[in-house]
């Protein structure tokens, strides 16, 4: 097709528009076009996914590469828990195909008693009437009844199938929804279920904080170490963080090698303490090599934040990574605490 061509087609249709900007980014990117590729730039031109378009402008702001690996963690980070949600619609589209079957049923088994009824009223003049009809209508009558009795156990038979069946779909629903929850490398929350956890923190009594850890120079590890051992050490980081925080914490995998954790009834100066033993006990942690015979360290940077009366959950978020990126700054291996809350009204 001509170039004009190509064009006038796009303009037919928005889509191939999309298609081809889509394409055009991934081949001036040297991007490899694989599906997941495909789909986080066709999402960023169509400009539906509002959190994974500002996360690429951010990145093409700071004059970041996109390569294969800021391609996997933009994937992982904003389209990879998606498809749970498909898992979601085909539990309640399996739930209501099996309904429709149990009302068709019952439908066919209400029709059978009205016929019924009606040979039931048929007896009754019958048996005012000659023996040989009586007879006759006695012998239907019977016919009817065993047929009805039939289909009785069928509904019955049919109805404990649906009532398993159901069950066994409200714990697949069950396990879906807690999926759509959970980071699947790690086991533990994702990000959207640091939201809500957050939420529920900032409703209740007593001051909250906010701490958000990033591994130090993760880049550097997957690079020498390869993939499967960057992911042993996010394996890892999550069990210190389940090993060192306290049972009313909640932690979370928030994106590539970034975690959260929300600490109800801490104040940022409890929750900077339990950070920094936490710190300290990633930066004890050894790790396998690559090739199995030599162990390595790794560290993180920290930043929290004690929640102001008033302030919305994104602004916390906000002042914990500014603290995180200060850890950054300073040297890594450190756990660095927001402005305080007074500075921050006064701002
Ligand atoms: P900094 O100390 O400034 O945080 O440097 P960094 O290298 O940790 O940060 P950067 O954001 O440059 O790199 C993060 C890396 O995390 C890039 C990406 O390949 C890697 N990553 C993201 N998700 C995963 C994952 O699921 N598994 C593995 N193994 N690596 C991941
Ligand atoms: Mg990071
Ligand atoms: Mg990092």
């Amino acid at each position: 097709m001509r170039r004009a061509e190509k064009e006038s087609a796009a303009w037919r249709d928005p889509a191939i528009g999309l298609a081809h900007a889509a394409m055009e980014s991934l081949l001036t990117r040297r991007i490899l076009p694989t599906p997941e590729n495909y789909r986080v730039w066709y999402l960023y031109h169509a400009g539906t996914h509002a959190t994974l378009r500002s996360d690429i402008d951010a990145r093409l702001a700071r004059g970041e590469a996109l390569d294969e690996a800021a391609m996997a963690a933009l994937h992982a980070r904003h389209l990879a828990e998606e498809p749970r949600a498909e898992a979601l619609g085909e539990v309640a589209s399996k739930l209501e195909n099996s309904l429709g079957a149990a009302i068709k049923l019952l439908e066919g088994a209400e029709a059978g008693a009205t016929r019924y009824g009606t040979r039931l009223a048929d007896f009754s003049v019958a048996l005012q009437g000659s023996p040989t009809k009586l007879g006759a209508a006695l012998a239907r009558i019977l016919a009817d009844t065993e047929e009805l009795c039939r289909q009785s156990r069928a509904v019955a038979q049919h109805l404990a199938e649906r009532a398993r069946e159901t069950e066994a779909l409200r714990s697949a629903l069950a396990q879906a929804h807690e999926a759509a929850l959970t980071d699947s490398l790690t086991g533990l929350p994702n990000r959207r279920a640091f939201g809500l956890a957050l939420a529920a923190a900032l409703e209740g009594p007593g001051p909250v904080s906010v701490a958000l850890l990033d591994i130090d120079h993760f880049k550097r590890i997957n690079d020498s170490q390869g993939h499967p051992a960057g992911d042993a050490v996010l394996r890892g980081l999550a069990q210190c963080l389940r090993d060192w925080l306290r049972e009313t914490d909640h932690a979370a995998r928030i994106g590539g090698e970034e975690f959260a954790v929300v600490l109800p009834r801490a104040s940022g100066a409890e929750a900077a303490g339990l950070a920094d033993k936490l710190r300290r006990a990633v930066a004890a942690e050894r790790f396998l090599t690559a090739d199995g015979r030599g162990r390595f360290g790794v560290s993180v940077s920290v930043g929290v934040a004690e929640h102001v009366r008033g302030e919305a959950a994104e602004a916390l978020i906000g002042r914990a990574d500014a603290a995180l990126y200060e850890a950054k700054r300073a040297g890594r291996d450190r756990v660095m605490q927001a402005a305080p809350a007074a500075a921050v009204r006064a701002a």
